[in-house]
């Protein structure tokens, strides 16, 4: 079943293999560093920081500690792995640079860390910060919250930046030399299948993008979204279906580093509207891919933006 599916789209397991030449797996760390958006704006409408999957930001732990906690939970199920040091939790470049090199470069000091992985939003990525990351000269990938290009849209989900901040973040990490992933949300209330379709057709028109990650909009409990009524939310067979339509038109060598929002506890969601398993999810989008015949970027016509 997986091979099917690395057969029609990019992965990242298979991205991981081709450069690193081995399994490589990402250590979720925090810098322990707050949301500016949760803090000051009350966030984005879905976000509720008890599901980010990084644990550590709450118990206030070093990164050395962080480490030696979880190094060796991953050897023991995955085996002599090489490993990334994963910043994923909140805004990770959202503090002092001083602070911020630190709790990076300890990341890296360990001998097993082959380089770096940091999430952020676009306004929180500048010249300083990305000289920072480039100075570590270790593979550095910073992933960007971009959402969609439609500037309502990113209203709606109370962003609190726009899409020209966006563009201009990506340009600035990719100029750079970093490899530029971003996250987007498919199914965000109000957007038509040709809005998603608009999003989608910027990443794959913009050579600075490397990676993508693929979120279906779920609806924890104490988030704004919870309390909203009358909103369309996609059912899984929906998302899975707009997801296979819009797969062909992403470039092919495009890492889809994410396909469905990952580690939901159900104990967690407010609006239950995804039955299933993760891997009942992937199967389901292999088979609607293959019913189709589509590979990633087959449908592609484009003109590469910046290149
Ligand atoms: S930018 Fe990320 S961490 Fe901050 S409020 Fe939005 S989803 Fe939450």
């Amino acid at each position: 079943m997986k091979n099917n599916l690395e057969q029609r789209i990019y992965t990242y397991s298979t991205y991981l293999e081709k450069k690193f030449g081995r399994k490589v797996f990402r250590v979720g760390l925090s810098t322990g560093i707050k949301c500016p958006n949760r803090i000051q704006n009350r966030g984005c409408i879905f976000c509720n920081p008890e599901t980010f999957t990084g644990e550590y930001q709450s118990q206030n732990l070093s990164i050395e500690e962080q480490l030696k906690d979880a190094i060796p939970r991953i050897k023991k199920s995955c085996g002599d792995v090489g490993l990334l040091a994963y910043f994923q939790d909140e805004t990770s470049t959202a503090g002092d640079i001083g602070f911020l090199r630190s709790k990076f470069s300890q990341a890296l000091s360990h001998n097993e860390i082959l380089g770096l992985i940091v999430s952020t939003r676009p306004d929180f990525v500048n010249d300083e910060i990305v000289e920072m990351l480039q100075s570590f000269k270790v593979p550095v990938t910073i992933e960007i919250g971009m959402q969609s290009v439609h500037d309502k849209s990113l209203d709606f989900l109370n962003r609190n930046h726009n899409f020209l901040q966006t563009q201009k973040a990506i340009e600035i990490c990719g100029k750079a030399g970093l490899d530029v992933g971003v996250h987007l949300i498919i199914g965000i209330p109000d957007e038509s299948y040709n809005d998603m379709l608009q999003t989608i057709k910027y990443v794959s028109s913009n050579s600075f993008i490397k990676q993508v990650k693929l979120h279906n909009l779920v609806v924890y409990k104490n988030t704004k979204l919870a309390e909203m009524k009358d909103i369309h939310l996609l059912s899984i067979d929906e998302y899975i279906d707009i997801l296979s339509g819009l797969i062909p038109f992403l470039r092919k060598d495009i890492v889809i580093s994410r396909l469905f929002t990952s580690n939901i506890r159900k104990s967690q969601i407010a609006v239950a509207i995804y039955e299933g398993s993760k891997p009942e999810w992937l199967n389901k989008l292999r088979l609607k891919l293959n019913e189709k015949k589509y590979n990633q970027g087959c449908k592609i016509k484009i003109i590469i933006l910046n290149s």
